[in-house]
């Protein structure tokens, strides 16, 4: 798919792999609206891309857990560029540890990680359908299909992340739609290092672990490989060949 003049939203787009999506997008001649509950880090991003691709970018600040926020992101990319073509479930949080998250806690990571991918969806994909294209990226994790050691919140909604994308990937694939599931093990951004700062022991082995499994990429990288990736015929998109092997020995049939 081409994405010149296509119409992007990207959640999470004040963040390192968002925010490296954002431009690598406009790059490409998309128009984004970069969303972000830190609503500075998005404007921040919006102007840098708009800096380089001048009316390409605008900014929004929300929490994506709320339904209503996804609505306003559409409302307003519409409003300022067209249809959305594109859409970047990428705001992810870490969730904290072990078994003392509380159900709230369960709660928040299910409504950022996994719900506000389905809501996107819901509002998305119908007319996506009626117009033959769309494309839908969600941004899982490596931990997605290899439980991470540490983080069970974070293991557990990645894996229902994959496992949503899939199946909108399956049902959707034959009628126009695009899904593809961005499954990266290291990225150098803020969120790889949240494990090893919180000192507890899970944490610094969740960061331990992706930081053993192998080289650390940067968020250039990874949206450069997701924009290449966009034609390909795999729904995963794997920045790390190991995790493909890792995968395999799993006894995944890919
Ligand atoms: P990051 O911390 O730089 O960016 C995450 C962004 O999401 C932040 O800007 C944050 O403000 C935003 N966000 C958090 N909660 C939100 C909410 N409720 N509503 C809207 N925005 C919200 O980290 P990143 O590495 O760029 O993370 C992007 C995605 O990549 C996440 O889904 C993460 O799980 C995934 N991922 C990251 C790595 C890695 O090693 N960095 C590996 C695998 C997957």
């Amino acid at each position: 798919m081409k994405v010149a003049q296509k119409v992007a939203i990207v959640t999470g787009g004040g963040g390192g792999i968002g925010g490296a999506l954002a431009r690598k997008l406009a790059a490409e001649g998309a128009r984004v609206v970069v969303a972000d509950l830190d609503a500075d880090a998005a404007a921040a991003v919006a102007d840098a891309v708009n800096a380089g691709h001048p009316g390409s970018a605008v900014s929004a600040g929300g929490d994506v857990s709320d339904a209503g926020v996804i609505e306003g992101l559409i409302a307003q990319a519409e409003e300022a560029f067209g249809p959305v073509d594109l859409y970047f479930a990428n705001a992810g949080i870490t969730g904290g540890l072990g078994l003392d998250v509380d159900e709230d806690g369960w709660d928040v990571a299910f409504d950022i990680n996994v719900r506000a991918h389905i809501r996107a969806a819901r509002l998305l994909v119908p007319g996506w359908v009626e117009r033959g294209e769309g494309y839908f990226v969600s941004t899982a994790s490596a931990a997605g299909l290899l439980t991470q050691v540490g983080s069970a919140v974070y293991s557990v909604t990645k894996h229902a992340a994959v496992g949503f994308a899939e199946w909108l990937s399956m049902t959707y694939g034959d009628k126009g739609v695009r899904v593809s599931c961005l499954c990266p093990m290291g990225v150098n951004t803020k969120l790889l290092y949240e494990g090893k700062e919180t000192g507890d022991p899970l944490g610094v082995a969740a960061t331990g672990a992706v930081l053993a499994a192998g080289e650390v990429i940067e968020p250039d990288q990874c949206a450069e490989i997701v924009l290449a990736a966009m034609d390909a015929e795999h729904f995963l998109i794997l920045p790390h060949p190991k995790v493909l092997d890792m995968y395999r020995q799993k006894g995944a049939d890919y």
